[in-house]
């Protein structure tokens, strides 16, 4: 099978490569690097299956005939979103409809990468893909938000209208290797903050929950819907609520780390809990996650040492 993943430099765009690749499919990865980084892709040189395409996928693209379309490309972190706010929203417009028009043109296959912050700030506990969510349509956290409802809406029509065979997967919180070190999210933080002796930044109380997917896992999943017939939204997370301080004291027991933890003032909008309900998925196709958050953060540890060397050296 040919493949093309968009965001392919990114953290998940990478892995899902890594995971095509290694069952013997082709793989073109484009990446306009805005957020991704050449890095994650450098064991790849000399992989004669992986070409790397440079391109902003917001201009229309040609690949040239290919069997699967993977739709990964767009800033992902609170801090990314936030600094690319128009980038976001244009890429989960103009950038999903010129990834449709791929799989349009070729008749291939799509599964574009959503997300939980569909659900916003959500009434509904855990979250079932039938939730419409509790988004605000226009605070600082809408760029992401509006531009991953509007791809859903887009995918939608493109299955409606144009008969192509679509796939949504809504991506709870994930984490792992490649994970940016200063992407301002929970677990990159708190493990570099942890490995460099700093104190731990909790926003607000720490009581707010997100359930930590580990990256292996969430590639499983992703790829158990990419081969069911499902085209309405599936969930892909682990279902294990943390509250953001209780993964603070996981970070500073699987690190060994000293540090203290601090509170900060929580973000505008930050959802108060988050947890996916994931029965469909294993419904549909026997998926569940099998790796716990420390056993996760265990496995995660020496990329993120290797992050603080590598800022040790460059300072
Ligand atoms: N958070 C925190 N300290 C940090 C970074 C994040 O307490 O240094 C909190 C943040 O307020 C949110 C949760 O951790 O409640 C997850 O934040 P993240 O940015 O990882 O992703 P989100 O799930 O909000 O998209």
């Amino acid at each position: 099978m040919i493949t093309v993943i968009t965001g392919v430099a990114g953290f998940l765009g990478s892995h899902l490569a890594d995971a095509l690749l290694a069952q013997g499919h082709f793989v073109i990865g484009v990446d306009n690097l805005c957020t991704g980084s050449l890095a994650n892709l450098s064991h790849l040189a000399n992989e004669p299956r992986f070409n790397f395409i440079e391109h902003d996928i917001c201009n229309p693209f040609d690949t040239g005939r290919v069997d699967y379309v993977f739709n990964f490309a767009s800033p992902a972190s609170p801090v990314d979103y936030a600094r690319l706010g128009v980038e976001t929203l244009m890429v989960g417009s103009a950038g999903t409809r010129n990834a449709l028009e791929i799989a349009r043109r070729f008749g291939a296959k799509f599964l574009h990468a959503s997300t939980s912050e569909c659900y916003g700030d959500p009434l509904v506990h855990p979250q079932t893909e039938d939730y419409w969510g509790n988004v605000n349509p226009i605070g600082p956290r809408s760029v992401y938000d509006e531009a991953k409802r509007f791809s859903e809406a887009l995918v939608m029509a493109y299955h409606r209208y144009y008969g192509l065979d679509t796939r949504l997967v809504r991506i709870f919180n994930t984490y792992g290797p490649r994970l940016q070190k200063n992407d301002g999210r929970v677990i990159s933080n708190f493990m570099m903050q942890a490995l460099r002796g700093e104190d731990l930044t909790v926003y607000g109380e720490g009581k707010q929950t997100r359930s930590f997917c580990y990256v292996s896992d969430e590639i499983e999943g992703i790829l158990g819907l990419s081969r069911s017939g499902e085209h309405l939204p599936v969930n892909i997370g682990n279902p294990t609520e943390w509250t953001i301080l209780d993964c603070a004291h996981a970070v500073l027991r699987v690190t060994g780390s000293s540090s203290r933890i601090v509170h900060n003032p929580l973000p505008v909008d930050d959802p108060m809990q988050r947890r996916p309900d994931i029965s469909k998925a294993r419904r549909l196709f026997g998926w569940e996650p099998k790796i716990d958050l420390e056993a996760g953060l265990k496995l995660s540890l020496d990329y993120f040492k290797k992050c603080l060397e590598e800022e040790r050296h460059e300072k």
